[in-house]
């Protein structure tokens, strides 16, 4: 077997960049561990809706649960702000299925000429003289070789793509949250809008999350910092949130998830005849944890770039590398920022947390830029202007 490109996970980010490349030309094989796309889901399913203008998403919007108008934010002692969907960030848009969102990209990329194997378990890279040439799979029981001239690790947090190929893909516990999730019925949250609780005793180092998926139904999870972390906390905190608050406490769980989140710095992504995208390159906002649209934005530059190196003929690091130009042109500064704002955060204590909070509830959003938002702090919470004038310097990066 023989093909051009071989990626490897058929998440979003697997499957966009098959899609692009499959478009421009390329012969393209996704291969992916489970036995459906999609599932068992694994995600808070919260969308910014610039995902609307998708090319691979508008055949259908089946993949949407519900609309939000924005997020609010809760500080430990309750004070409440408010962001609206264009100023909410990544994940505060759209709640979605996230199985047929998944499952809505791989057929558009199958619809542009990508295949897909089931059921296939990429067990490690084949090698001729150094150089990559392809995968090897376990498929049910058997064994095979799969010749390819460009790899894509599209193999989510747990990545080993990237790690074959000699790419540092540690994370330290720092860099990684924990997370548990119980999809609940029959609660009475406030539909339309994505919410998130901050605070030392509810998730130290994360934040516990409901969004609203309608009908009394909403995704209920947590996520903790693994090095303020220790074996079964995510899921007593998760558990101790829903009983003390009146919405949820009657909530019965119809699934229940736990999974990684990794909230770190980027890595390298490209090497000769190998792309890493999506979480396997450690594209997601270190702030909120959301990687989505960022797998779908360098999904698509990847497989364009692949589309274009087929055409060459040549799958060499240097052929490959305006894929890591264009995605870090498009999005990495703000990776970089958002990991400096987090690591700033983490400093704070529950008493800051509200007073933040207290000096942003009644802030108008709809004109953000940080002169004014230092401003606002300044007149409400002077003392607080110490802590956050590192913000300055990061907003300039
Ligand atoms: C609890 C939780 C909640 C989250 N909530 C949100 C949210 O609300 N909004 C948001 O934007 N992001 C959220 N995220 C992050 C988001 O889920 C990821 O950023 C996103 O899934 C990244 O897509 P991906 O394609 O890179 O990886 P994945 O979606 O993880 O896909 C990787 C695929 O590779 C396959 N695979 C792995 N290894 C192999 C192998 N060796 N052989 C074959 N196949 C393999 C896997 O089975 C999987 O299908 C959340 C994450 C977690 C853990």
């Amino acid at each position: 077997m023989k093909y051009d490109v071989v990626v490897v996970g058929s998440g979003p980010a697997g499957s966009v960049t098959a899609g692009y490349a499959a478009k421009a030309g390329a012969k393209v094989l996704i291969l992916e561990r489970r036995a459906e796309v999609g599932v068992p889901v694994l995600c808070g399913e919260g969308i910014s809706k610039n995902v609307d203008n998708f090319e691979m998403l508008k055949g259908t919007r089946r993949w949407i649960a519900n609309n939000m108008d924005g997020a609010r934010i809760y500080a430990p002692d309750g004070t409440r702000v408010t962001l609206a969907a264009e100023r909410a960030g990544n994940e505060a848009g759209y709640v979605i299925y996230r199985d047929i969102f998944d499952q809505t990209l791989a057929s558009a990329a199958v619809h542009w000429g990508a295949e897909l194997k089931l059921n296939t378990n990429v067990t490690g890279l084949l090698t001729e003289k150094g150089k990559i040439t392809g995968v090897k799979a376990q498929h049910f029981e058997e064994e095979i070789e799969i010749k390819t001239d460009v790899v894509v690790g599209a193999d989510g947090v747990e990545s080993r793509i990237g790690k074959w190929a000699g790419i540092n893909t540690t994370l330290k516990p720092i860099d990684l949250e924990t997370c548990a999730q119980y999809t609940l019925t029959n609660v009475d949250v406030e539909d339309g809008f994505c919410h998130f609780y901050l605070g030392a005793n509810v998730a130290p180092g994360g934040y516990v999350w409901i969004f609203p998926k309608g009908g009394g139904v909403a995704n209920v999870g947590i996520g903790v910092l693994s090095n303020r972390s220790e074996s079964g906390l995510a899921l007593r905190l998760l558990d101790k949130f829903i009983d003390s608050h009146p919405g949820l406490k009657q909530g019965k769980p119809i699934r229940l998830l736990a999974g990684a989140d990794p909230v770190a710095e980027p890595i390298q992504t490209v090497r000769d005849n190998l792309i890493l995208v999506g979480d396997a390159a450690r594209q997601v906002d270190p702030i909120t944890g959301g990687g989505l649209t960022h797998a779908l934005e360098a999904g698509k530059i990847a497989g364009e770039t692949i589309g274009k190196a087929v055409q060459m003929q040549r799958f060499d690091k240097q052929t490959l590398l305006p894929y890591e130009t264009e995605w870090k042109k498009a999005f990495a500064r703000k990776l970089k920022r958002n990991y400096m704002v987090k690591e700033l955060f983490l400093g704070f204590d529950d008493k800051t947390l509200n007073k933040l909070a207290d000096s942003l509830k009644d802030y108008n959003f709809n004109e953000i830029n940080t002169l004014g938002l230092i401003k606002a702090l300044a007149a409400k919470h002077p003392t607080l202007l110490g802590k956050l004038l590192p913000l300055i310097k990061i907003s300039t990066i």
